[in-house]
């Protein structure tokens, strides 16, 4: 019997994320699915998880997180200059033309890596490779829906299976 979030649980919560200084919804589990995940394991950002820790089933709690303990700092290094050239096949095949505060993806060697579109020149895409939520507080109101003890295999994996979790 699991009665409290704590490292080595599965939890399932509602969710809705929101920015501070405007009130604005950036996420929210309403409608869906609670999110499940395996407690302790650095599958949610971590200010998340230890507000969370020692709230039972129906507990709800709200609070806000400096940028270090959601997505980090924003990082200027992350924004890069690219050759224009290198969207040339995009710009020709989709008939797209880039635009500022458009979102791609590219293909990196650790794989798919979003950023968004700051600037375009005829030389050069600017391109900003942080996570859209870096360098804000966020705002959580999170409901504990469910609670249970994750089993061995959960443990050794890192992650939730079944509902809500891996299929495997
Ligand atoms: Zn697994």
């Amino acid at each position: 019997m699991t009665e409290t979030v704590a490292e080595n649980t599965v939890a399932s919560v509602h969710y809705t994320g929101t920015l501070p200084d405007s009130g604005e919804v950036f996420d929210s589990s309403e409608g869906r699915d609670p999110l499940t995940f395996l407690v302790g394991h650095r599958q949610m950002i971590p200010g998340f998880e230890s507000n969370l820790m020692g709230a039972k089933v129906g507990e709800r709690r709200e609070f806000t997180l400096e940028p270090a303990d959601a997505y980090g700092e924003r990082d200027d290094e992350a924004v890069l200059q690219l050759p224009r050239e290198q969207f040339a096949q995009l710009e020709q095949a989709e008939g797209t033309s880039l635009e500022v505060g458009m979102q791609l993806v590219a293909q990196m060697p650790h794989g798919p890596a979003p950023f968004l579109i700051k600037e375009v020149t005829e030389e050069t895409v600017t391109a900003d490779f942080n996570h859209a939520l870096a360098g804000k507080s966020l705002t959580f109101s999170v409901e504990v829906v469910e609670l249970r003890a994750a089993s061995d295999e959960e443990i050794a994996h890192g992650h939730v299976h079944g509902p809500g979790g891996y299929d495997h």
